[in-house]
């Protein structure tokens, strides 16, 4: 029955991370994963998350049962706020349940609208996270994925002029378009304001549905308002129903926990109890109810002062140790007068950035130097350390050079 499947090549980072565990080379160095590593290129787990799980487990009555279909309400509430704003004066239109991380949060908002709406098509940024593709293709094959030409292989810069003709020329009424709320993966650049402005006016003009993307809140700048601008701006500046998909996987390195929310912004009431209805059935056909655990650790967090406060400065220490070895890492290529671009590497925001490496080079980087990176040339910032950068660039280098 099943022996004629077709069969898809094995996903590009998961089978680089499975390569990477099984390499014994003692200097070997993972680029690949969008996990955030320490100093010594360890998982790390945030003083904020550590106290919150002490607290939680202290408590005799944290039991196992099940969350509401909705979710765990005080992540909810306060995932909210994180989002939308303290002071989210529209909260009364959003419809928000708990998903099984940024992942289950993509996937239910595209099965969510494919009901819904029936969009003609999905317009989703090139390049683009690996599985935003894959999560449209499989929810229905029938909704046309198109791409806009964000990103400039040869400058490492936005082609702001040509996503905007392709928005306002070719997108229709009612079509989907996903954008990644803050540092953007894989390029690691993201719209300024200004140009967020335009995108959004865009949207409005042409009444496309926005969904945002948002891995990476307070995680790319260290500053959570900041990392949320984009998204606040369309909530209250436009008019627009809208969808946002929020994970906490990085933010709180809580990978394996899954926690994630989907928000859909229906700017009235009647629509928002209708979407929750219709979310609750979609998410008790697939999961029943979200994975306890992660959401107690988050609502904890946000909602207690001290806890929150330490969150934050566990935010800024990834964020500073990722902004150090950007430049760690430029100083030594430009010392080694490593032909090609840079400059962008200490400019880009968050934990990625593309190399422009060809595909060769990346081969001899895994092979020869056992430096692994995806077969686009995006690198994970945070697996550099302080002992590795120097051999990382050096490496580089002699691939460029040879
Ligand atoms: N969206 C983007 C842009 C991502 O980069 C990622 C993770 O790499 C996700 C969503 C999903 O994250 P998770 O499902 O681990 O929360």
């Amino acid at each position: 029955l099943f022996a004629n499947l077709s069969e898809a090549e094995p996903d590009a980072a998961f089978a680089l991370i499975e390569a990477y565990k099984a390499d014994n080379f003692p200097f070997k160095v993972d680029l690949s994963p969008g996990f955030y590593r320490d100093e010594d290129a360890r998982p790390w787990i945030l003083p904020s998350v550590e106290k919150a799980k002490q607290q939680l487990w202290s408590d005799s009555t944290t039991d196992h049962e099940h969350l509401p279909i909705l979710g765990h309400t005080a992540l909810l509430d306060r995932a909210q706020s994180l989002i939308f704003g303290a002071t989210c004066k529209d909260a009364a239109t959003i419809a928000s349940i708990q998903t099984i991380a940024g992942t289950g949060a993509n996937h239910l908002g595209a099965l969510f609208l494919a009901k819904a709406r029936r969009p003609r098509s999905v317009w989703i940024s090139d390049p683009t996270w690996i599985n935003h593709h894959e999560i449209w293709q499989w929810v229905d094959s029938r909704i046309e994925r198109q791409t806009y030409p964000y990103f400039n292989k040869q400058s490492f810069t936005i082609n702001f002029e040509d996503t905007i003709s392709t928005l306002k020329l070719k997108a229709k009424e009612g079509d989907i378009v996903i954008f990644h709320g803050c540092a953007h993966n894989p390029t690691g650049i993201d719209f300024t304001k200004d140009q967020w402005k335009a995108v959004a006016a865009v949207c409005e003009e042409k009444n496309l549905v926005p969904f945002f993307d948002v891995a990476y809140q307070g995680f790319a700048t260290g500053d959570l308002a900041e990392d949320a601008w984009s998204v606040r701006h369309f909530f209250y500046n436009t008019s627009l129903e809208m969808l946002v998909a929020q994970s906490f996987s990085k933010n709180f390195g809580l990978y394996g926990e899954r926690v994630g929310v989907l928000h859909v912004v229906c700017r009235t009431e009647i629509a928002k109890s209708k979407t929750l209805n219709m979310l609750s059935r979609l998410s008790r056909a697939e999961i029943t109810t979200a994975p306890i655990n992660g959401a107690r650790i988050v609502a904890k967090v946000l909602g207690d002062a001290d806890l929150k406060q330490q969150w934050q400065k566990d935010l800024l220490h990834m964020s500073h140790r990722m902004k150090s070895m950007r430049k760690r890492l430029l100083d030594a290529l430009l010392k080694y007068q490593t032909p090609g671009s840079w400059d962008h590497i200490l400019t880009d925001i968050g934990m990625f950035s593309m190399t422009g490496l060809q595909p060769d080079q990346i081969r001899q980087l895994k092979g020869i130097y056992h430096i692994y990176l995806l077969p686009s040339g995006r690198i994970s910032i945070t697996g550099l350390t302080e002992h590795n950068v120097e051999y990382v660039a050096m490496s580089i280098n002699k691939v460029v050079t040879t």
